[in-house]
C-alpha cells in the first residue's frame, strides 16, 4: 500500500473510518467525494503514515513519485497544470490530523503560482486584481510557513501599501501596489533565505508538504496535544485539492456552516458567510459576516441545495455536522465536513432530540456515549464567558468551574474580605487544614504547590468551588505575588479556571451554570443502564455534603475521611489535648469529648443518607497534622517566647514529628499505637446509628481500617472494632467491617486479607503514591509537567489510574479477594473515582462501585454507564 490516496480511491473500508491512515480532514472528504457524491473540489491525502515516516526518518523514498503521479492525475481531472502560463491549476495544501486541532498546523493556499502562471490566472479570470492578490497571499504563506520568515515582514509591507492607497481593506490595494508587493515579498525571502523564491511548482509543493509535516511538531500543536491528551505519535496527513475562490467576485462567497446550531442544540441550520470572500476572511473575523438565512435571499439555488447536503450529512454521520463551502461564480463546493464540536448544553440536548429523530435513530445508549465529561462539567459548573484571554499562568485544573475574586493571601484575610461582601480568590503556597476557614469564604482556590491530590485539590472538590493548584510559576509573599513578572497585590481581581488550569488577571465574565432538562434525562439513562452492576457513592464528612450528593445522585458514602470531623475550630483543642496528654485519665476524658461531637456529626451524615450505605474510615493522618507547625513555633520560641501551652504543643510537635510522615504513623498504625481513638470512633458511631433507629431511620454502616498491610493487623484491628461494637450494643444493626486497599501489599495479599475483612475499598490515591514510589504532595508542578511532556508517563497517575500497574494491582486484588471470599464487596474511593478513564479500569476489574467528591458523581454516573457500554 502506499503512501497517497485520491479523494475517490476505493477503500476497502467506508474511508470515514479511516482517520487513522487519512486523518479526519482527509477522510471525510473522501467519504464525501465517494460515498456522498457531494460536490467537492478533487485532490489527494498523502497519508499519516507518510508523515510518520517522515519523522522518524526524513523524506520517505518513493512519496516524491506517489506524488507526482496523484498530482499527474488531477491535473488530467481538473485540465489544468499547476504553474501553467496559460491556465494554471491553483492547489491549496492542508494539514489534517486524526484528531482536529483547530489552528494548530499549516496551511499553503494558491499553491502553483509563479511569475508566469500568475499571468494566466490573470487573462483566464479577466481579472488582474484577482491573480496578483493570490500571488500576494501565496508569497506571504509560503515564506512564512514554508520558509519560516516571521510573518511581520510581510504584513508591515502590505500595511504600508494599503496607507499609500488610502484604504483600511485589503481589497482597496490598487493592482500597481499589489505587483509591487508581490515583488517584495520575493525579495524578503531572497535576502532571507539567500535564494529566489521557488517559482517550480513540483518544489513548491514539496516545501509545503514538508512543511505541514514539520507543523505536527511545532511548539503550538504540540501544547494543544498535551492539553487534549492526544498522543504525539500519530502524525498529520496532508490534503492536496484543487482551489475554489470564493473571492472571484460577488456571484462568490464562501462559510461555514452547521447543521444544528452548535451553541444550543436547537434543530436548523447555523452559520455565517461573506460574500466575494475567502475562507479566512471568515475565521479572521476582520469583515462582519452574514447568517446563513441570508443566503436564501442572496443565493436562493446554493442555500437550497446546501441545505438538501445538510440533511444528507446529518442522515449519513448520523450527528451534528459542521461544514465549510464555498461558492464560486454562482457554484457551491464543499471544503470539508466532520462531526462539529459542540456544548455541553448543545451536545445534551441534541442526544435527547437525535434518539426520537427518524432520520437518526439514536438508541439510548448511543446517546450516552455522546455525552463527555467536559459537557456534564460545562453545565454544572460557571465558565469563562471568552476564550480571547491573556491567561497569566496556568495550573492544575484541579476542581472545574471558574471563580472571580479579588486576591488575598491568607485565610483570615480571604474571610475578613468575604464578611465585608467581596467575592475572593484565595491565594495561598500550598493549604493546610489551618486554612479551611478562608477557603469557605473564597469563590476559588488558587495554589502555587501542590497536586490533584494536595489537600486545596480534595477540599475544593468536596465542596464543588473552582481551584487551581500547582501553578509553580507564582512567587508569593506576605500579601502580594509576582508571576512571570507582574505583581498581584492584595485586593487585585483575578479569575481562574478550574477545569483548564488558567488564571487571568482581572474579572473575566462568566456563563451561569444552567444544567439544561436534558442533563437529568440522560442521567436517568444511564442510572437504568448501569443498576445493579456498578453504584456511586460520594466521599462526603457532614451532613451538607452528604445531602448534596443524594441530591446529585449518590447512592452512598463511600468514604467518610473522620480526620476531617477533627479539624473545627472547636474540635482541634480537643484532639491536641488527646495527643498531649500525660496519663491515661487525662486522654480518656479528651476522647470522651470528642465522641461527643462526632456521634452528632455521624447522626447527621446517616439521617442524611438513610437507608444507604456509609463507609466510615477511622481515623488516617499522622497525628503531627493537628499539631502547630514546628518551624513556626520555634521561630516564635526564638523572638517572642512561647506560653506554657505552647511549649507543650512544640514538644509533642516535635516528638511527632516524622521525615516522611506519609510512610510513618498513620492510618491503623495509628490505632496500633491508640488504640482508645479508635474504640471511641466506634462507639461514636453506634451510638449515632442507634439514635438513627430510635427515629425510624435506617442507618446502613460500613466501618474502614485504613492502610493495613497484612492480616494479623487487620484481624488486630477488626478485634477493637468488634469489641466496641459489643461495648455500644450493636446488635440488630447492619455493620460491616473492611479495609481499604492502599499498599501494594496489602493487594498482594487480599486473599487472606479478605478472610477478616468484607469489603475492600481501593485509596487509588495512596495505592498510586506507593507503587510508583511518587509522593503525592512533592511530584506534581515540575517533576509531572517534565515527564509528560517527555513523554515518560502517558497520563498523570494521581488523575487517571495506571491501567498497567495500580490498575493490574487492584484487578489481582479484586480477584484474589473474592477467591477467598465471594460475596466481599469491592469498591474505590481515591479520587480516580471520579475520573472515567479510571472508572473504565475499575469497571474492568469488577467493582461494585466508585466514590468519589459530591460534585462529581453526575459525571460518575455517565462514565459508569459509558464503561458498562
Ligand atoms: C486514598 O489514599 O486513595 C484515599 C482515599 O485516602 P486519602 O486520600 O484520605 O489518603
Ligand atoms: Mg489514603
Amino acid at each position: 500500500m502506499g503512501y497517497v490516496f485520491d479523494f475517490d480511491h476505493r477503500h476497502e473500508r467506508p474511508p470515514m473510518e479511516l482517520k487513522d491512515l487519512l486523518g479526519g480532514k482527509g477522510a471525510n472528504l473522501a467519504e464525501m467525494t465517494s460515498v456522498l457524491g457531494l460536490p467537492v473540489p478533487p485532490g489527494f491525502t498523502i497519508s499519516t503514515e507518510a508523515c510518520r515516516a517522515y519523522l522518524t526518518a526524513g523524506w520517505p523514498a518513493g512519496l516524491d513519485e506517489e506524488v507526482a503521479a496523484a498530482r499527474a492525475r488531477l491535473e488530467e481531472r481538473m485540465g489544468k497544470r499547476l504553474g501553467d502560463p496559460e491556465d494554471p491549476l491553483l492547489v491549496s495544501v492542508r494539514s489534517g490530523a486524526k484528531f482536529s486541532m483547530p489552528g494548530m498546523m499549516d496551511t499553503v493556499l494558491n499553491l502553483g503560482l509563479n511569475d508566469r502562471s500568475v499571468a494566466g490566472l490573470a487573462k483566464q479570470t479577466g481579472d488582474e486584481r484577482f491573480a496578483y492578490d493570490s500571488y500576494r497571499r501565496f508569497l506571504a504563506m509560503y515564506g512564512r510557513i514554508v520558509l519560516e520568515i516571521p510573518g511581520e515582514e510581510f504584513d508591515r509591507l502590505l500595511e504600508a501599501a494599503k496607507e499609500l492607497a488610502g484604504t483600511d481593506a485589503d481589497a482597496g490595494v490598487p493592482v500597481v501596489l499589489l505587483r509591487f508587493l508581490c515583488d517584495s515579498y520575493k525579495a524578503i525571502v531572497e535576502r532571507a533565505t539567500g535564494r529566489p523564491f521557488p517559482q517550480d511548482p513540483d518544489e513548491q509543493l514539496r516545501g509545503a508538504i514538508e512543511a505541514v509535516f514539520r507543523s505536527w511538531n511545532g511548539p503550538r500543536a504540540r501544547a494543544y496535544r498535551e492539553h487534549e491528551g492526544i498522543p504525539h505519535d500519530l502524525g498529520t496527513a496532508v490534503n492536496v485539492q484543487a482551489m475554489v475562490f470564493g473571492n472571484r467576485d460577488d456571484r462568490s462567497g464562501t462559510g461555514v456552516g452547521f447543521t444544528r446550531d452548535p451553541n444550543t442544540g436547537a434543530q436548523g441550520e447555523y452559520g455565517d458567510f461573506l460574500v466575494n470572500a475567502q475562507g479566512e476572511d471568515v475565521v479572521a473575523g476582520i469583515r462582519n459576516t452574514l447568517p446563513l438565512s441570508a443566503l436564501a435571499e442572496l443565493f436562493p439555488e446554493v442555500h437550497a441545495e446546501l441545505l438538501e447536503i445538510f440533511a444528507r450529512l446529518e442522515r449519513h454521520y448520523r450527528d451534528m455536522c459542521d461544514t465549510e463551502f464555498t461558492i464560486e461564480q454562482g457554484k457551491l463546493w464543499m471544503l470539508q465536513t466532520r462531526v462539529g464540536k459542540r456544548t455541553g448544553r448543545a451536545a445534551l440536548r441534541m442526544a435527547v432530540d437525535m434518539t426520537s429523530d427518524p432520520a437518526i435513530a439514536l438508541s439510548r445508549a448511543e446517546a450516552i456515549q455522546r455525552i463527555t465529561e467536559d459537557h456534564v462539567e460545562q453545565v454544572l459548573h460557571p465558565q469563562f464567558a471568552t476564550q480571547d484571554l491573556e491567561v497569566l499562568t496556568t495550573g492544575l485544573a484541579a476542581s472545574p468551574g471558574a471563580a472571580v475574586g479579588r486576591a488575598y493571601f491568607s485565610a483570615d484575610d480571604a474571610e475578613a474580605a468575604a464578611a465585608r461582601g467581596e467575592p475572593v480568590i484565595l491565594v495561598r503556597t500550598e493549604t493546610s487544614p489551618e486554612d479551611v476557614h478562608g477557603m469557605l469564604a473564597a469563590q476559588g482556590i488558587l495554589t502555587a504547590r501542590g497536586g490533584l491530590v494536595s489537600h486545596a485539590a480534595v477540599v475544593a472538590r468536596g465542596w464543588g468551588k473552582p481551584a487551581v493548584v500547582g501553578a509553580d510559576a507564582l512567587r508569593i509573599s506576605g500579601r502580594r505575588m509576582e508571576v512571570g513578572g507582574t505583581v498581584v497585590a492584595e485586593g487585585d481581581w483575578l479569575s481562574i479556571d478550574g477545569s483548564s488550569g488558567q488564571v487571568v488577571l482581572g474579572q473575566v465574565p462568566l456563563t451561569a451554570a444552567e444544567p439544561p432538562p436534558e442533563l437529568q434525562t440522560i442521567l436517568g439513562w444511564a442510572d437504568e443502564l448501569r443498576t445493579g452492576h456498578l453504584a456511586v457513592r460520594a466521599n462526603a464528612d457532614n451532613g451538607p455534603d452528604a445531602r448534596n450528593a443524594r441530591r446529585l445522585g449518590a447512592e452512598g458514602i463511600g468514604l467518610c475521611r473522620t480526620e476531617h470531623m477533627f479539624l473545627g475550630e472547636d474540635r482541634l483543642p480537643v484532639v491536641r489535648r488527646m495527643i498531649l496528654a500525660e496519663t491515661e485519665e487525662e486522654e480518656r476524658a479528651a476522647l470522651e469529648e470528642l465522641r461527643a461531637v462526632q456521634r452528632e456529626d455521624f447522626r447527621a451524615i446517616l439521617e442524611e443518607m438513610d437507608g444507604l450505605p456509609v463507609t466510615v474510615r477511622l481515623l488516617d493522618p499522622p497525628l503531627h497534622e493537628f499539631l502547630p507547625d514546628v518551624a513556626e513555633l520555634e521561630l516564635k520560641r526564638a523572638t517572642k517566647g512561647l506560653s506554657e501551652e505552647e511549649e507543650r504543643l512544640y514538644g509533642a510537635a516535635k516528638a511527632w514529628r516524622e521525615f516522611n510522615p506519609m510512610l510513618g504513623v498513620r492510618g491503623v498504625r495509628l490505632g496500633v499505637l491508640k488504640p482508645g481513638l479508635y474504640s471511641m470512633q466506634v462507639r461514636a458511631l453506634m451510638e449515632a446509628a442507634a439514635d438513627r433507629v430510635a427515629a425510624g431511620g435506617r442507618p446502613v454502616v460500613e466501618i474502614m481500617i485504613p492502610l493495613t498491610v497484612a492480616r494479623a493487623e487487620l484481624a488486630e484491628a477488626r478485634r477493637w472494632v468488634e469489641e466496641a461494637l459489643a461495648e455500644a450494643g450493636a446488635s440488630g444493626l447492619e455493620v460491616r467491617i473492611g479495609t481499604m486497599i492502599e499498599t501494594p501489599r496489602a493487594a498482594l495479599r487480599a486473599g487472606e486479607i479478605a478472610e477478616v475483612a468484607e469489603f475492600f475499598s481501593f485509596g487509588t490515591n495512596d495505592l498510586t503514591q506507593l507503587t510508583f514510589g511518587f509522593s503525592r504532595d512533592d511530584v506534581e508542578g515540575r517533576m509531572m509537567s517534565a515527564y509528560l511532556a517527555k513523554g515518560l508517563l502517558p497520563a498523570n497517575p494521581f488523575e487517571t489510574v495506571d491501567p498497567a500497574g495500580v490498575g493490574e494491582l487492584v484487578r489481582l486484588a479484586c480477584e484474589r479477594g473474592r477467591a477467598s471470599r465471594p460475596d466481599l464487596k469491592l469498591g474505590v474511593c481515591g479520587e480516580h473515582g471520579g475520573d472515567p478513564a479510571s472508572i473504565e479500569v475499575f469497571a474492568g476489574a469488577g467493582v461494585d462501585y466508585v466514590s468519589c467528591s459530591p460534585f462529581r458523581v453526575p459525571v460518575a454516573r455517565l462514565a459508569a454507564a459509558q464503561a458498562l457500554l
